[in-house]
């Protein structure tokens, strides 16, 4: 039986990294929201353990809502943005946290931050698990991170390639022969 972990180059986070990093910005969300109602809404598929991490980290009442966009395909590279709502309840007058795995070029999140306000939502912060400031198309800051990469594909932790690798508990990186077999260059 082949074992995913065989497939990855180098561990970039541990786990026990990146629960540190969950705990310390789970408390500054505590802190900023100081008692406010708030809707964390999980942009998928990315972003679903991470926020399923998070949310257990942050002991005060939120709601949970979804969202999904895909930009990725099964490459490495950028590609157009499809975006999905799901019923994500009220949206008028709520706080809104918008939770995604990996801040890249910034447009999945400028995109979904400019929906949200335009229907109506009282405030819309974001919260990234990775930042990769170097590849930034737009302007647009994560107003919380756990951690920052530099320019390099990564996968595990709810980052995929191809589908794949998401069940990963760890973030690394993949040997350079998957993607030469998926027929695509690493950016
Ligand atoms: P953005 O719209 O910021 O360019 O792209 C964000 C999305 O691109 C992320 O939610 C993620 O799906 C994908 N992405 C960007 N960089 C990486 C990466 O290094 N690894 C993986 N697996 N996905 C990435
Ligand atoms: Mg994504």
């Amino acid at each position: 039986m082949s074992s995913l972990h065989a497939d990855i180059e180098r561990v970039l986070f541990s786990e026990e990294v990146i629960l540190q990093g969950i705990n310390r910005v789970a408390k500054a969300l505590v802190e900023h929201y100081d008692g406010r109602d708030f809707t964390v809404v999980s942009i998928l598929k990315g972003s679903c353990i991470f926020s399923a991490d998070l949310i257990r980290r942050i002991p005060v009442p939120l709601e949970l809502a979804f969202v999904s966009a895909s930009s990725y395909g099964d490459r490495t590279t950028a590609g157009e943005l499809e975006i999905s709502f799901f019923p994500t309840g009220e949206i008028e007058g709520r706080n809104l946290l918008l939770v995604d795995d990996i801040l890249d070029t910034g447009q999945t999140m400028s995109r979904l931050k400019t929906e949200f306000l335009e229907r109506g939502a009282a405030e819309v912060s974001t919260c990234v698990f990775l930042d990769k400031p170097s590849r930034r198309a737009v302007d647009l800051d994560a107003d919380f991170k756990v951690l920052e990469v530099d320019d390099l594909f990564v996968v595990g932790y709810g980052l995929d390639f191809a589908g794949r690798y998401r069940n990963l508990p760890y973030v690394g990186v993949l040997r350079p022969e998957i993607y030469q077999a998926a027929g695509v260059q690493a950016s």
